[in-house]
């Protein structure tokens, strides 16, 4: 029935129109694979945008949220409540961080990094409160998190900004040694710039970072909203560098789907104490239940080690491909399984539009490049399937 339902004139009447989507009704999902109303499989690279930890319905989340809905789906946070401490312990236990609090998505998990960065500000540094974040960066669409994001696209129609926010050029340690004054409070910036492009900074680049924060007593935040919770081939993409923050967030694929959003802190950054935070949502019954058994399930079968291995098979199959000046590829770029492929021209959007019509989502993340995050499970056979399409697709574009 839902096939005879045109579902995108529902949409371009009764829905708000900040999103340009692609013209697929996605009805189901399992493992690396969705389907359209029409019926049509599509091999997801697109992974829920990053979200999709464990790939699409995965019967350890099944389990864990049909149990969990019997048992308590909501309750204040005034209560304690089991999954929730759950959770918490296991990400404690596993990362160089000392307390969490949960929230329900990336935008307020940075929102709260920001609240400790200003109350620690209030509290050790003469209310200092500013905060150096990159150019290119993406931190959320909420107000907060879009004076932090280093894109005017995001910011120009929502002034007045946010104040309290400086920006510099991503992987140049030098301009951020410049605009440190007495005024900065923290440095927050993704691992690896997701939405700016999959941008991988030099390893020197954190190290730098880290010995000047200790030097000048200021907060290191990461967020890692999209490089948390094993895309990197880590669990924590602060491991990859060998650096660990003071703050950390995490959202995208903590809940493998199911929207939760945490910022961690270590002892020295617990800055925020009793009435400065909270959230109606925020760490409840269903959603960390569900989160829970994600983690879980990547600590035990320690899948973080897989997506390396699956990573490098996709990169240097891309890399491969690469060679043959003919399909106008400059950089594979990326880690684990976050990874770009930058074209010599703006054919992004094309490249994207062609491995569509050949059953594969990828995303077009700059007009001259395009995004691979598929589900962290996802299997050999499906990334060289991946690869053939994506093969064909700039073959056909760079053919026209
Ligand atoms: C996606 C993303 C966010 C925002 O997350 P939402 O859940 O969309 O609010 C913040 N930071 C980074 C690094 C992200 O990739």
């Amino acid at each position: 029935m839902v096939g005879n339902i045109d579902w995108q004139s529902i949409e371009a009447k009764y829905y708000i129109q900040t999103v340009n989507r692609i013209p697929i009704t996605i009805v189901r999902g399992k493992e690396s694979t969705v389907w359209d109303d029409k019926g049509r499989s599509y091999l997801d690279f697109v992974g829920g945008w990053a979200t999709a930890t464990l790939g699409h319905s995965h019967q350890t989340m099944i389990d864990a949220i049909i149990e969990q809905s019997k048992l308590l789906i909501q309750v204040s946070n005034a209560f304690y409540t089991i999954p929730q401490l759950e959770l918490a312990q296991l990400l404690i236990d596993n990362s160089c961080m000392d307390r969490v609090f949960f929230c329900n998505s990336g935008a307020e998990a940075v929102e709260g990094a920001i609240k400790v960065a200003r109350r620690y500000g209030t509290l050790n540094k003469n209310g200092a409160s500013e905060i150096i974040t990159a150019l290119n960066s993406f931190h959320g669409r909420t107000l907060g998190t879009v004076a932090a994001t280093g894109q005017p696209d995001y910011q120009e129609s929502f002034k007045p900004l946010l104040p309290g926010f400086v920006h510099v050029d991503y992987n140049n340690f030098e301009q951020i040694k410049e605009a440190t004054t007495d005024k900065t409070v923290a440095i927050l910036l993704e691992p690896v710039q997701g939405e700016g492009g999959v941008n991988v900074p030099d390893q020197e680049y954190f190290r730098n970072i880290r010995a000047w924060c200790d030097d000048n007593d200021l907060l290191l935040i990461f967020d890692e909203v999209q490089t948390g919770v094993g895309r990197l081939g880590k669990l924590f993409g602060y491991q990859v560098f060998d650096v660990e923050p003071d703050v950390m967030t995490l959202a995208k694929g903590l809940g493998g789907g199911v929207p939760i959003g945490a910022f961690l802190v270590k002892e020295k950054a617990n800055s925020l104490t009793f009435g400065d935070h909270g959230s109606t949502f925020g760490g409840n019954p269903l959603t960390t239940a569900a989160a829970r058994s994600v983690v879980e399930f990547v600590i035990k079968e320690n899948l973080s080690e897989t997506v390396r291995l699956s990573g490098l098979r996709l990169k240097n199959k891309l890399l491969e491909i690469a060679k043959d000046e003919s399909y106008n590829i400059t950089e594979i770029r990326g880690e684990g399984l976050l990874i770009a492929i930058q074209f010599r021209a703006e054919i992004g959007l094309e490249v994207m539009q062609e491995c569509l019509n050949r059953g594969l989502l990828i995303n077009r993340v700059r007009p001259d490049a395009v995004r691979l995050m598929p589900p962290l499970i996802v299997s050999d056979e499906d990334i060289d399937k991946g690869i053939e399409i994506i093969s064909e697709a700039i073959q056909t574009v760079t053919k026209k």
